[in-house]
């Protein structure tokens, strides 16, 4: 029928929110634990393409770019804006945790007893400090960096390799330099067929989400989970839109519409990790950065760049301190910031990790052996999915703010300049 009623042309974020929409109404609904037995698996179906695109699309990426951006100075300038726009935007957001839960104090009156036994910690490893973090970039061997998907020696071998290509003889460099840059074509083109899956593998995950985690948990934990919104939300409305515009008048409407897609896809999965070809491909196509910027800055954004998880981690530990009766002094408060900035960096791209680094922040303030702070984190394990779709939201959009700053300051004028 001409001119009929086609659901399936619907723009893709407008299928996906249908299909977050539809999520919640089947996972409350009586049938949800039923369709999540049936259909859980497609949502892990799209995760697990997603992560098989992960490795080489950034070692593709990555070489081509730093071979393009041509020798080592130039790519130092590129690391050193990197560097300090994330260390920026993550102290911003510690602080602003810092601030939120100072204010509200939501672990004053929470009485816990009871909730969250039963809850099992994810077996995620976690740095020790930051000597441990920095040998864990030089990879031992870098096949066994790619096979364990160890992101940060899959950069650091990329970024030196990309470097050592600009300085052989022109004809191996522009053999490399294409063949890399034709790989990642390729990659990119894997990542627009998995993206067809996308409403369907959305759909799947939110009702698991919905279906699995019982609104009965929230109550003790409704104040936290409010101060951890308040912070996320300020970070995200405010903060990283006024860098935007301050740092290089990017309007941050046009941006917020431009990502779009991949604010909904780390929302579903609560995995920087595995939105991270979705975000290279949407910087690209939607925002109009070059594949030199956006290769070099997004991968390493992914690993080390984590506002969400930083709010968490200062509102997490002080919350925790809060319901234990410990008033922090403020040197105190400040070595929480500190290392809540580190662990949002040692923090895997992948779900829960958040919550398995808080151990570090906890370790620095003396409550890292605590039984009654190891019990508190495990009862916000029993609502930390839906907290963790919310600060992998901010990780990626901080992520994708950086990417578009720099690529302003390397003078790229096409940038966010419409909503495409
Ligand atoms: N899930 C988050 C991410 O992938 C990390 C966290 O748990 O905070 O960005």
């Amino acid at each position: 029928m001409s001119g009929g009623y086609n659901p399936l042309k619907f723009k893709l974020h407008t299928q996906v929110f249908i299909a977050m929409a539809l999520g919640v109404i089947v996972g409350v609904s009586p049938v949800g634990d039923w369709v999540t037995s049936q259909i859980g698996w497609l949502g892990d179906l799209f995760m697990r393409l997603l992560r098989m695109v992960i490795v080489p699309l950034v070692v593709t990426s990555i070489i081509s770019g730093v071979a393009s951006i041509g020798g080592g100075r130039a790519v130092g300038r590129l690391f050193s804006k990197t560097f300090l726009y994330y260390l920026t935007s993550s102290l911003l957001a510690a602080a602003t945790g810092l601030f939120f839960v100072n204010l509200i104090r939501p672990g004053d009156d929470a009485d816990l007893t009871g909730v969250g036994t039963g809850e099992q910690m994810p077996d995620l490893q976690t740095p020790e400090g930051p000597a441990e973090l920095i040998l864990n970039i030089v990879p031992r061997n870098f096949i066994d960096s790619m096979a364990g998907s160890d992101m940060l020696g899959i950069i650091f071998f990329s970024i030196v390799f990309g470097v050592a290509v600009t300085a052989v003889a022109d004809r191996y460099r522009e053999s490399v330099t294409s063949m890399a840059h034709s790989l990642f074509q390729v990659m990119m083109k894997l990542v627009q067929g998995v993206m067809v899956l996308l409403p369907l593998g959305v759909f799947a995950l939110i009702t698991r989400m919905v279906a699995e985690t019982g609104l009965e948990a929230f109550a003790p934990l409704a104040k936290y989970a409010a101060t951890l919104g308040a912070g996320l939300a300020t970070h995200l409305f405010i903060t990283l839109p006024l860098l935007l515009y301050l740092l290089a008048r990017i309007s941050p409407r046009i941006h917020f519409a431009n990502l779009r897609e991949p604010l909904l896809v780390a929302f579903s999965t609560s995995s920087s990790a595995a939105t991270l070809p979705v975000t290279m491909r949407t910087l690209k196509e939607k925002v109009g950065v070059s594949d030199k910027v956006s290769s070099f800055v997004l991968p390493m954004g992914a690993t080390v760049n984590m506002d969400g998880t930083a709010v968490f981690e200062c509102v997490g530990a002080l919350f925790i301190c809060q319901v234990l009766g410990f008033d922090l002094s403020i040197f105190q408060q400040m070595v929480v910031v500190m290392t809540a900035l580190l662990a949002s960096i040692g923090a895997a791209a992948v779900p829960s990790a958040g919550l398995v680094v808080i151990f570090i922040v906890l370790g620095a303030i003396g409550l890292g052996e605590n039984p009654a702070a190891n019990t508190i984190v495990l009862a916000m394990l029993s609502v930390d999915r839906p907290l963790d779709m919310c600060r992998t939201a901010v990780n990626v959009f901080s992520d994708s703010c950086g990417t578009a700053i720099i690529a302003r300051w390397e003078g790229e004028t096409d940038v966010d300049t419409e909503i495409r």
